[in-house]
């Protein structure tokens, strides 16, 4: 797994709104990090281009950024899925809302995910994925929680692990805001300790 340690929390984010909390990573440590991924990435799959498959809609923004640093002709695909639960809480019960476009069997493919919490939507992902016989099924995962992984679950490609706080920004929204911002940082909004 290629992996990045613990990130400690900074300060306040730009902007001033009383909702967003301390700084989890910053836009050039994004940045930083994303090429790194897309160099691995690059290296790994030397002869044998992966398919892109995003998670929508949380990994558009890492997706785009991370597919610009592979060095090699990637293809594309975009599933949407949403798991019932709170505005901040996974429930693991996941529901496709948009399926793929195109066939897997005998592609290389890797699944580019935004966050990884307690890991049951993932874990139901490469489930259903691998179902449909793909050549190879590995993970890149841009964000994953320390310590909360309720399943095993094996991720090729980790971004930053970071503590277990609700986090926005960077394709992450809170109930669809915050998604642009190109930080992510924690989310200390009144939904933040919903159950
Ligand atoms: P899991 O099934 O691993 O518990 O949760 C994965 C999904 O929950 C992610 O793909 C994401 O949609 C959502 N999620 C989990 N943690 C966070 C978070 O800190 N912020 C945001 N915005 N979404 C999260």
């Amino acid at each position: 797994m290629s992996m990045k340690g613990l990130v400690p929390m900074g300060g306040p984010p730009p902007g001033g709104d009383p909702a967003l909390g301390p700084m989890v990573v910053t836009e050039r440590e994004l940045s930083a990090r994303v090429a790194d991924l897309g160099a691995a990435i690059g290296s790994d799959y030397a002869g044998r281009p992966p398919l892109l498959i995003g998670v929508l809609k949380g990994a558009f923004m890492f997706m785009s950024d991370l597919a610009k640093t592979i060095p090699l002709p990637v293809e594309f695909d975009f599933m949407a899925v949403s798991s019932y639960g709170s505005a901040t809480r996974t429930s693991g019960v996941v529901r496709i809302v948009k399926d793929l476009d195109l066939d897997l069997s005998g592609r290389h493919v890797l699944v580019v995910e935004d966050i990884v919490d307690s890991g049951l939507t993932l874990s139901y992902l490469s489930r259903n994925l691998l179902a449909r016989g793909p050549a190879s099924l590995e993970v890149c995962a841009l964000l994953v929680k320390e310590g909360l992984q309720r399943t095993p679950l094996d991720l090729r490609y980790v971004g930053f692990t970071i503590p277990p706080e609700f986090v926005v920004g960077y394709g992450l929204d809170l109930d669809e805001r915050y998604r642009n911002l190109p930080f992510i940082c924690t989310y200390v909004g009144p939904e933040a300790s919903s159950p």
